[in-house]
């Protein structure tokens, strides 16, 4: 871990979420396993918050977060150690079950990157999804609350914009 700010440096922000097992604890575990990456600092980590299920809504409610990096790494690196911390914490992409928007121990989201937009196979920044998930907006805007959406604008306009009354802090 390196102290310090330098132009090389990006601040980003990633979304942490689970519903299995102990998804508080995962995610207590998920913000040192961040600071750990390579290059990079845990800057400020956000309240954990207990919001229902989205998508595939017939299983239990999600507890999500957010966390404020700064990193040397390329967008690339920074996922696929965002990938690597997913499977240490027992996430099975390949599992014949898996399921998109199902039950999982820790999701990892790069939900912004500095101002860049990335679109390649594999990467989307910001977060296709970003915008229109309260789960993921409120934590972001508590450790990036001026944090602009490139492409879409403010994320506090986007989060008017929605319903959010479900995402509660845990108590
Ligand atoms: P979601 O996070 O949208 O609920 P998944 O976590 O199941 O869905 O999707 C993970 C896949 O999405 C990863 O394999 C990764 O390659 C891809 N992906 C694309 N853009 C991003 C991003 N900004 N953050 C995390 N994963 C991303
Ligand atoms: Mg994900």
């Amino acid at each position: 871990m390196s102290r310090g700010s330098t132009p090389d440096r990006m601040a980003c922000v990633v979304g942490l979420g689970g519903n299995v097992g102990d998804p508080a604890a995962a995610i207590r575990h998920a913000f040192l396993a961040l600071d750990e990456l390579p290059g990079t600092r845990l800057v400020s980590a956000s309240t954990l918050y207990r919001t229902a299920a989205w998508g595939v809504t017939a299983q239990a409610d999600f507890v999500n977060a957010a966390a404020l990096l700064e990193t040397s790494l390329s967008a690339e690196a920074l996922l696929a150690g965002l990938l690597e911390i997913e499977r240490a914490f027992g996430r099975d992409r390949d599992a014949v079950d898996a399921e998109r928007w199902g039950p999982r121990t820790l999701d990892l989201d790069l939900l912004l990157y500095g101002a860049e937009r990335i679109d390649c196979p594999g990467l989307t920044v910001p977060h296709p999804l970003l915008h229109r998930r309260a789960f993921a907006l409120v934590p972001l805007l508590e450790v990036a609350p001026g944090a602009d959406i490139p492409g879409i604008g403010p994320a506090a306009d986007a989060l008017a914009a929605i319903a959010s009354d479900d995402i509660r802090a845990l108590g």
